[in-house]
């Protein structure tokens, strides 16, 4: 999960912050800032990608904050649906990282087989951990939650990391 910039609420033509009638008109905005990737499984999808709402628009928690920039990030269909409505409100929000306010590069180290696990060197282990579980990014076929059929996080991670390895093992073929 890398950091992101999202800086404040775009202007209009006239040099207004810009109002959005309903939160998916943001996408477009959001997109030229964040590029076409989910904000937390960094995945490029150039097609499908929500405005995700940090703190929850239903009824019992933020409404209020539907169409609020301030609230809005870029997800994909696997981890909007994990997160669903568990972040509420200012306090439930504290208790995760998020990647337009900390450093969450950091946070977390990528291994091999797709398996994301928090960095040794981080204080606030306890912090990561619930900022995985929250958007499944925990989730692999090894573990008690095993990703849907339609959850393709895992695979994509691990298919990367592999193709990175292939990629680097035919360099040296070459360089080392
Ligand atoms: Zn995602």
């Amino acid at each position: 999960m890398r950091a992101i910039e999202r800086g404040d609420v775009p202007t209009d033509a006239l040099g207004q912050p810009k109002q959005y009638k309903q939160y998916e008109n943001a996408q477009p905005d959001l997109m030229e800032r964040l590029g076409e990737y989910c904000s937390y499984c960094e995945r490029f999808i150039p097609t499908n990608l929500a405005v995700e709402h940090i703190q929850s628009k239903d009824n019992k928690c933020q409404p209020q904050l539907e169409r609020s920039w301030n609230n809005f990030l870029l997800a994909c269909t696997n981890c909007n649906s994990a997160k669903g409505t568990k972040v509420c409100d200012d306090t439930t929000q504290s208790y995760y990282y998020w990647p337009h306010l900390d450093n969450t590069f950091r946070a977390f180290v990528y291994k091999a087989g797709g398996i994301i696990k928090i960095n040794p060197a981080l204080n606030a282990a306890e912090q990561a951990q619930r900022t995985l579980e929250l958007t499944g990014l925990d989730k692999h076929p090894n573990t008690s939650t095993k990703p849907t059929p339609k959850d393709k996080r895992w695979n994509h991670r691990r298919l990367a990391w592999k193709f990175a390895q292939d990629t680097k093992m035919s360099d040296c073929n070459f360089f080392c």
